[in-house]
């Protein structure tokens, strides 16, 4: 048996949250942290073309670790165990807000989130609404994701491009209430752009659901 150090690289049986206890068979966080993660829902309204953010987490704390092991170091094992603690708090979202349109942000990790392992999310949302949509396909692909994008300003400048309507969903948007579906809100710079481009085409109104939020607390309402 080897010796363990918390936080060494060179044992990667330990927990990447804690660094103290073994991994679970998920391989990537032990059962303790892994089951730590709790709803801590936000409501937020004041985006100028979004009606309304809604999310499930902060991003700090295990859930920041969550997202972290997902997107970047391939910790598929954890999306459907993720997809399972967000479902109650999206659907009661979708009942809420009733959308007539469902889609997401083509973000391109969280797409693979939901055309593969997230599909517990998927399955709700196909299973409710079936006019479950792919609205925007990607103009340019930021250099890098846009949370590592400092001001707002330059996200702005970013983003100019990034997103684009698909043509022939214009027509389908009219009137209609839609909610948008991705991973972190920041700064709301990336929901507001696209409530921007469906309502400049008669989108009647645009809600965003996010699993985690980074919102300064200040702007939390
Ligand atoms: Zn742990």
């Amino acid at each position: 048996m080897f010796k363990k150090f918390p936080g060494s690289l060179f044992f990667d049986t330990l927990c990447s949250h804690c660094h103290a206890r073994e991994v679970d068979q998920n391989g990537f966080l032990c059962s303790v942290c892994l089951n730590s993660l709790y709803p801590k829902p936000l409501r937020y309204f004041e985006f100028e073309f979004l009606d309304g953010v809604f999310s499930f987490a902060p991003y700090e704390g295990v859930g920041k670790t969550y997202l972290h092991l997902i997107k970047f170091q391939g910790a598929k094992n954890l999306i459907p165990f993720l997809g399972k603690l967000v479902k109650p708090t999206l659907r009661k979202v979708i009942e809420e807000i009733k959308p007539d349109l469902v889609s997401f942000v083509p973000t391109h990790p969280f797409r693979v989130w939901f055309t593969r392992g997230f599909d517990q999310v998927e399955e709700l949302i196909k299973g409710t609404y079936p006019n479950y949509v792919q609205l925007f396909e990607r103009g340019l692909i930021p250099k890098k994701p846009l949370y590592l994008v400092g001001s707002k300003f330059n996200r702005k400048k970013h983003l100019k491009g990034s997103y684009k309507l698909k043509p022939e969903m214009a027509k389908l948007v009219e009137g209609k209430k839609v909610l948008l579906i991705d991973d972190l809100i920041t700064t709301g710079s990336t929901g507001n752009t696209l409530a921007y481009l469906l309502k400049s085409v008669g989108a009647d109104s645009v809600y965003l659901f996010t699993v985690f939020y980074k919102i300064k607390a200040a702007n939390v309402g």
